[in-house]
């Protein structure tokens, strides 16, 4: 599987995404379940509130060989700090409905 995680601009100050990462190279968390070695193809942020830059990023990430979106826990779950972003139903949308379900979505990293 090749993913391409996208995650919440305003946590990137403090975090580096670490435990992502883990998840992904360990297929645990988000990844719990998959059999297949995961690879990274990107990590990227959102481009900032209200998320209209996503689905660009997707497009992106997708170009450069994802077959699979994953939003990081920031965006969903609020991780680190419990603050899920109020944008991320409408970004998944509009991601799925440009990429016309031609990817997989996973919700979380972890
Ligand atoms: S749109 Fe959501 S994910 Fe992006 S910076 Fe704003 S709160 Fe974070």
């Amino acid at each position: 599987m090749k993913i391409g995680i996208i995650r919440c601009m305003q946590t990137e100050d403090y975090c580096p995404g670490t435990t992502c990462f883990r998840m992904a190279r360990e297929n645990k968390g988000g990844f719990e379940g998959i059999e297949e070695d995961i690879e990274v193809i990107g990590f990227i942020n959102c481009g900032g509130c209200p998320g209209k830059k996503a689905v660009l990023r997707a497009r992106e990430l997708v170009k450069r060989g994802a077959d699979t979106i994953v939003f990081a826990s920031c965006i969903q779950r609020g991780t680190p700090i419990g603050y899920p972003c109020p944008f991320a139903k409408k970004m998944k949308d509009i991601i799925s409905k440009d990429l016309e379900d031609k990817i997989n979505f996973i919700d979380y990293t972890h």
